[in-house]
């Protein structure tokens, strides 16, 4: 029903917006405007963004990182309330987009779409993170080692994957210098150089839950920036003393060690309970064999609680109190190894 008249071109119309026609409504008013020209510099390296004088990191593909930027440079007059976005990009070489732009609105009841143009130059550069990684810049340094002894490979690449994964998901969230400068391969370890000291620092604490490993930390002068001095940290990580495999002696029994990490838990070769106490209590404990040193042997008879075992190295028959570990009845082959003057028999695994 065209019964109301515009008050400005006098036409006829069926609805108004604001009391005018559609043609004079968008006359009189801004709907959304965008720059002509978006300026944007990417990290050729990583991708990360500037914003200001701050780069921010992005893991979107270049394409949705323009698209976004260019919707969050489209500004909309507030009386839009309800409206949507959409960006067509057209580019002829990598460093220039050219973007359409669809306001879709309603406004009182009218569908009102507006249609922009704009065009985002990209300047590419190397961002601060990404410079100072090429430029082989660390913070820290946390060296894998072991008390008393040299970490095995296994070893140094348990700790080198649990550094990995730290660095990946520092990385993932957001830390830009969650980065690993070099590692190097050294007789009694291994160095891993580390952009971010924080991160060294969590590395260590999770080395010490994770596998019972102690750390100390030094700091040498890397020089002076802004009037201050800069310090590279070095952590010395060492993993405990005893492996899974070695026998020791501690508090005057004999233990073989099944697991070492924040705890020590083995099995006392004496009474053949389980045995378990804090890796750090066991500072006084010596190792006296290991695994790797065990003998075959014949064991030839149980009585009750006492057997007959042959021993090893004489071929003499000794006598000795049956371990609870211990389930053969005469006979069988057994694992023992000699420590010192006494013979001390394994459990089968
Ligand atoms: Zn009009
Ligand atoms: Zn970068």
């Amino acid at each position: 029903m065209k019964d109301l008249l515009c008050p400005l071109c006098g036409r006829l119309i069926d609805h108004h917006i604001n009391g005018l026609c559609k043609d004079c409504f968008l006359k009189n008013i801004t709907i959304a405007n965008v720059p002509q020209v978006i300026h944007t510099i990417i990290c050729t390296e990583c991708g990360a963004v500037k914003k200001g004088r701050r780069w921010e990191m992005n893991d979107t593909e270049m394409e949705e990182l323009i698209k976004e930027q260019i919707i969050s440079s489209v500004k909309i007059n507030p009386i839009l309330k309800d409206y949507g976005i959409s960006v067509r990009l057209a580019s002829r070489d990598p460093f220039i987009f050219n973007g359409k732009i669809v306001v879709n609105s309603l406004i009182e009841g009218t569908k009102i779409d507006i249609e922009l143009e704009t065009q985002v130059r990209v300047k590419k550069e190397t961002c601060i993170i990404c410079s100072r990684r090429a430029g082989g810049y660390y913070e820290a340094i946390v060296q894998i080692r072991a008390q008393g002894r040299f970490p095995d490979e296994d070893e140094q690449d348990q700790v080198l994957d649990m550094i990995y994964n730290i660095i990946d998901r520092q990385y993932n969230s957001g830390n830009g210098m969650s980065f690993i400068t070099k590692i190097e391969k050294l007789h009694e370890g291994t160095d891993v150089y580390l952009g971010s000291n924080s991160i060294a620092r969590q590395i260590c604490r999770s080395a010490s839950d994770r596998f019972g490993a102690n750390f100390a930390e030094s700091s040498t002068l890397a020089g002076r920036k802004d009037g201050e001095n800069i310090y590279r940290i070095t952590y010395s990580l060492r993993l405990p003393r005893f492996v899974s495999g070695d026998i020791i002696r501690f508090l005057d029994e004999t233990i073989l060690i099944r697991h070492s990490g924040k705890r020590t838990s083995g099995l006392n070769l004496g009474t053949g309970h389980e045995f378990a106490e804090h890796t750090n209590k066991l500072k006084d404990a010596d190792k006296v064999s290991d695994i790797g040193s065990a003998v075959s042997t014949v064991l030839i008879s149980v009585e009750d609680d006492i057997i007959q075992v042959m021993h090893p190295q004489t071929f003499q028959s000794i006598t000795l109190q049956k371990p609870a570990y211990l389930s053969g009845t005469g006979g069988e082959e057994i694992k023992t190894v000699v420590i010192g003057d006494s013979l001390v028999i394994l459990p089968p695994k």
